[in-house]
């Protein structure tokens, strides 16, 4: 018989075994759109070490809540996957916050909102530099912006030159570096720190010195900001498109916790046999930061098709994925043949060729990337002139299609993409619009298993938006809000109205 006690002991480890650890955040209230065919609505998510561990309703999800379980509530609004973007160019999102042009910006509101703008994504101690200020701003405006300037960037040095270089106008953290920070309220030019910060001569220089060499090349601070800036349109993913090979400086930035953003680094077609040599493949890496796709350009010239042959054959034996820029019919066609022909050659094998833009190809070549399962990576707001039939009909070839901005040609904003590919004749649904920006990219970089649904044993990334983009027109799509972003199961981006 056993003994009462160890009867109770018993008893208790078996409840312990049984119950589950409480979740590191939950959303509660929400009108989720999982994506996921088997529960396509929900109301609540659970989150666990950076996986959804439980979708339904809010009283089965509250129940997984421990102590220290963040509780966000969404508050009756439309909850998505994080938006995806499958063309960007990210070092020049980045870098354009790496200088701010103050010309036609006439009243200090105007200045300081801009600077405030910088401000909200630029990393600490980052410099706001600029120039273009009229001669007359001084006068004019230079009392007013002093008092704006300070609140508007409390943690990030600025300095803005005027346009013909004879003066700045600097904030509080840049005045502190002259006279090592010592203050004194003297005249400008001396030297000495100047009362409203407008400064010239000596002070100017020695302000501008303070200023890094590498500012415009300081790729940790630069690609942080074009993090920052994305997590605040919801875009939760984005393929690099730049060919800069920028991947360690994204682990990097993964490692000290400041990447906010799942990164797809792509390499020039070039760079092909030194990926092979590393052992990198197609999609290579951790859930943050993944290498092994190969960019190439054509411009639909006969001349280059050998070459291009040659190269994709190659690049896609060794297990590479391939992209081709293509604009045009021609441009199109050569593509399409190169891949067809690599295929053919190379044999069977889940490749997932990309053709980037896919615009304007022949009407009579577009069932050829249904056909040959290659994917049109397209940007239906950088190309909305182009209108949004396109779309449609690639969805009815069942090709797979994927979503991007081609930011920062255009704004990185997805809701401007699925507003363009929904308005006008052959708009698509927004739900189609949706997935090619979540799911459909998701599958362009081979990550269909692991983002794009709001589903269990997913990657915890969501957005909460503003408004019910299902229900509103189009033009209010376009002007709908993120309210918050969650990257990895963490807030990585709350809208001031919700702070
Ligand atoms: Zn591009």
């Amino acid at each position: 018989m056993i003994p009462p006690l160890l009867t109770i002991l018993l008893l208790l480890s078996v409840v312990a075994a049984g119950q589950k650890k409480p979740a590191d955040l939950i959303l509660i209230n929400g009108d989720v759109r999982t994506f996921d065919a088997k529960m396509p609505r929900a109301e609540a998510v659970a989150v666990s070490g950076g996986k959804i561990v439980a979708v339904g309703r809010n009283d089965e999800i509250r129940k997984l809540a421990g102590e220290r379980t963040q509780i966000v509530d969404a508050k009756g609004r439309l909850v998505l996957p994080g938006f995806n973007d499958s063309h960007v160019h990210f070092a020049a999102i980045g870098n354009k916050f790496s200088s701010l042009d103050v010309r036609g910006l006439t009243s200090a509101e105007a200045v300081a909102a801009k600077a405030a703008e910088y401000a909200r994504f630029l990393p600490k101690g980052r410099w706001i530099l600029g120039s273009g200020f009229a001669a007359e701003f001084a006068q004019t405006e230079g009392k007013r912006l002093h008092e704006l300037i300070d609140p508007a960037t409390p943690v990030n040095p600025l300095l803005l030159y005027s346009a013909d270089g004879k003066w700045a106008f600097a904030n509080a953290l840049a005045l502190d570096l002259l006279n090592d920070g010592r203050s004194s309220t003297t005249a400008n030019g001396s030297g000495e720190r100047s009362i409203d910060g407008i400064i010239s001569g000596l002070a100017m220089r020695q302000i501008a010195s303070a200023v890094p060499a590498d500012h415009l090349r300081n790729w940790p601070e630069i690609l942080e900001t074009a993090s920052n800036y994305a997590a605040s349109f919801g875009v939760t993913s984005v393929q690099d498109m730049h060919s800069d090979e920028l991947a360690e400086v994204y682990r990097q930035l993964d490692r000290a916790g400041k990447l906010k953003t799942r990164v797809y680094d792509c390499s020039p077609m070039s760079a092909w046999p030194k990926l092979v040599k590393l052992g990198i493949r197609a999609a290579s890496g951790n859930v943050m930061v993944r290498t092994g796709c190969v960019k190439y350009f054509s411009e639909g010239d006969e001349a280059e098709f050998p070459e291009l042959r040659r190269d994709i054959t190659a690049a896609d034996k060794a297990g590479l994925q391939v992209m081709i820029h293509a604009i045009g019919p021609r441009a199109n066609r050569i593509v399409l043949d190169a891949f067809e022909w690599a295929a053919k050659k190379n044999g069977p094998r889940d490749r997932r060729f990309r053709v980037e833009h896919a615009q304007n190809a022949f009407s009579e070549d577009v069932p050829r990337f249904a056909r040959g399962a290659i994917i049109p990576s397209m940007q239906p707001w950088l190309f909305s002139r182009a209108g949004p039939g396109i779309f449609g009909r690639h969805l009815r070839l069942h090709a797979p299609l994927a979503f991007g901005s081609d930011a920062p040609m255009v704004g990185i904003n997805p809701l401007l993409g699925i507003a363009a590919a929904v308005t006008g004749p052959g708009g698509i649904s927004v739900e189609d619009a949706v997935r090619a920006y979540t799911g459909g990219s998701a599958y362009s970089e081979f990550q269909e298993k692991v983002k794009g649904k709001i589903k269990v044993g997913q990657l915890a990334d969501m957005v909460i938006l503003s408004e019910d983009i299902f229900k509103v027109d189009p033009e209010r799509i376009a002007r709908t809000r993120v309210i918050a972003t969650i990257l990895n199961g963490s807030v990585v981006y709350l809208h001031r109205s919700e702070n």
